[in-house]
């Protein structure tokens, strides 16, 4: 089996993870408000979803 010749550096190891999780999954940017909102769900901040209002304000 292969093992590394040296330890990654801590360094390296957050270097390389910066790339993880760049977006948080299952969150999306509201078409009306812009305001973060969960997907497939009705924006809590204005009450749109699919362009047009759905929760009362
Ligand atoms: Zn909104």
């Amino acid at each position: 089996m292969a093992v590394p010749k040296r330890r990654t550096s801590k360094t390296v190891k957050r270097q390389r993870r910066t790339h993880d999780k760049l977006s948080v999954p299952g969150m999306t940017t509201c078409d009306n408000c812009g305001e973060l909102k969960l997907a497939h769900r009705v924006c809590k901040s204005c009450g749109h979803y699919k362009g047009r209002e759905v929760a009362g304000e």
